[in-house]
């Protein structure tokens, strides 16, 4: 029995994550095509009488979109979020399908320990999610301004970390975004950049050295390419004395393409 991952699609034209146990799957945010995210689950041998949950990190368009498609073909599933998210939420998901979690309170789906924590992002009330089975961890952190130190103790210990890595700041502060939105992205209710996510996981590294794997993600069609964040996230690194490779594993998860199966 391992804890499994797969990205179904990363990005900010829409977010999709499974997590799952021989007996429990679960999805993070439902923010691209039903057919996708069915496909996703085809391609990673996951029956959809297995899927327990959509557990959703805030209301924004590329974390929810297929809420109601996905809730209406699996009769079984839940979809999870706090109040203030659901009251945000403008996609219609029936009462009895939908179950409310408190930020910071863990609960369990199936055998499946799950912590959602707040981050910092334009949203009525954001989480990331730490997801535990046995001895084995996975976080993921996107769409948050900056890196708190709650956030930080948060992911210290994943095995499987999704980091934010959205945007190349200069190639976001001379593209061709609007002011107002460039402002919002970089503010500390916006988006991690690549040299944050680096800083980051030199941070993680330097305090609790482990084998983990990294997924770069969120990236941002505009402002980055997965070259450039891979880069970046390297140099920020190498100037700690940090490589990859060995123990430290990094990819980058991909807008359109999914990644392959994980065994946490
Ligand atoms: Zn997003
Ligand atoms: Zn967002």
């Amino acid at each position: 029995m391992t804890l499994q991952f797969c990205s179904f699609a990363s990005g900010s034209s829409g977010n999709c994550y499974l997590v799952k146990t021989d007996e429990t799957a679960i999805l993070i945010d439902a923010g691209i095509s039903g057919k996708r995210i069915f496909e996703g689950l085809d391609e990673t041998g996951t029956p959809r009488e297995q899927v327990a949950a959509i557990l959703v990190t805030h209301e924004h368009i590329d974390h929810i979109k297929s809420l109601p498609v996905v809730t209406k073909r699996i009769p079984g599933l839940c979809v999870y979020a706090n109040e203030a998210t659901w009251e945000c939420i403008n996609r219609p998901v029936s009462e009895e399908r939908r179950r409310y979690f408190k930020t910071g309170e863990d609960f369990y789906i199936g055998d499946l320990l799950i912590r959602p924590f707040p981050i910092s992002h334009d949203a009525a009330d954001p989480v990331g999610f730490s997801i535990y089975y046995k001895d084995k961890q996975v976080s993921i952190l996107t769409d948050s301004g900056y890196v708190s130190d709650e956030i930080f103790e948060e992911i210290l210990d994943a095995d499987l970390l999704v980091l934010e890595a959205n945007h190349e700041k200069e190639m976001l502060l001379f593209g061709k975004y609007p002011y107002p939105l460039k402002q919002r992205i970089l503010g500390d209710e916006g988006h991690l950049s690549n040299v944050t996510a680096g800083e980051c996981l030199s941070q993680i590294v330097s305090e609790r050295p482990k084998k983990r794997r990294v997924l770069l993600g969120h990236l941002s069609r505009e402002n980055n390419t997965p070259e450039v964040a891979m880069q970046a996230v390297r140099n920020t690194l190498e100037e700690n004395r940090i490589y990859i490779g060995g123990e430290l594993q990094i990819q980058v998860a991909l807008r359109d393409c999914m990644s392959e199966l994980y065994q946490v």
